[in-house]
């Protein structure tokens, strides 16, 4: 079956496969489109687009940005953008800044529980400018103070938990107003983070398509059928774009694969032609 994947991180944020690695598995599951999407950075989009070039696979250029929330956080995909748009680049240089001064104070939080990792240790497995929690967690894996990504956020690097730093976030007005900027589409990524009803997701959804927004990742690898469902009847009711993508992140999200996440999504390739007629409207 013809599918397509929105939604996919490599090692230029905290996914833990490169680009070209994230496109083969993609071939090998029979993606014929995909996105990457990157935390606050896009220079994984040129090596992406090679390969896709030589796998017969469409790139779709994206990033995925981190907006503030109330206590949380909202994320925004930006699809078609222009990723080489210099004002784009600052804007996000600007994201990736704030989390180099917030992932200190999280190992400074770590090390006072006894927990014996460094920054430096963080930064070179992280290997890209975009350092976040999850090479946090596989260090604190590596070094055996937890058995699992999960179990380090749960104990210790999650919203409320002890090391929790809150980082500096745009509004999600802002994040979307960057993405239109760029050229590009600005989608809700994983709707049901919001921890909304089917009502105050309406009304969310409502206010944030009148700040910009295009679409809604309706399609998604936590997903159940009845969820979808909901999803699918909000993104009809607000005239929104539908999307979707697996999120894979590879072994930060062991059980995430791409195109087919836990084995059940499948983002139908129709979804696409509207998107890229959003983009280019
Ligand atoms: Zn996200
Ligand atoms: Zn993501």
């Amino acid at each position: 079956m013809s599918r397509i994947d929105l939604h996919l991180h490599t090692t230029h944020s905290d996914g833990s496969l490169p680009p070209a690695a994230v496109l083969a598995l993609a071939h090998k599951a029979g993606v014929t489109a995909l996105a990457i999407t990157d935390h606050d950075i896009t220079t994984g989009i040129p090596e992406a687009l090679q390969a896709g070039a030589s796998l017969g696979i469409e790139v779709i250029p994206g990033v995925e940005i981190s907006s503030r929330f109330g206590e949380s956080e909202l994320h925004i995909l930006g699809y078609f953008l222009d990723w080489q748009d210099p004002a784009l680049h600052a804007r996000l240089a600007g994201l990736r800044a704030s989390r180099h001064s917030r992932n200190p104070q999280i190992i400074e939080r770590l090390r006072a529980m006894g927990q014996d990792i460094t920054y430096d240790e963080v930064r070179e497995l992280a290997g890209t400018e975009s350092v976040g929690r999850p090479h946090i967690a596989r260090v604190l894996m590596n070094k055996g103070y937890v058995k699992s990504a999960k179990e380090a956020f749960d104990r210790f690097l999650a919203q409320g938990k002890p090391a929790y730093v809150p980082r500096e976030l745009p509004d999600p007005a802002e994040a979307m107003a960057w993405i239109r900027a760029a050229k590009g589409v600005p989608v809700l990524a994983h709707p049901l983070w919001a921890k909304q009803n089917g009502e105050g997701l309406f009304a969310l959804c409502g206010r944030l398509k009148t700040e910009g927004l295009g679409g809604m990742e309706v399609h998604y690898s936590t997903h159940n059928p009845k969820q979808t469902a909901e999803l699918l009847d909000i993104a009809k009711r607000l005239d929104l774009l539908v999307t979707g993508g697996s999120d894979f992140h590879g072994l930060t999200k062991p059980d995430i694969e791409v195109g087919v996440g836990r084995g059940g999504l499948t983002v139908p390739t129709k979804l696409l032609e509207p998107l890229k007629h959003a983009a280019s409207a």
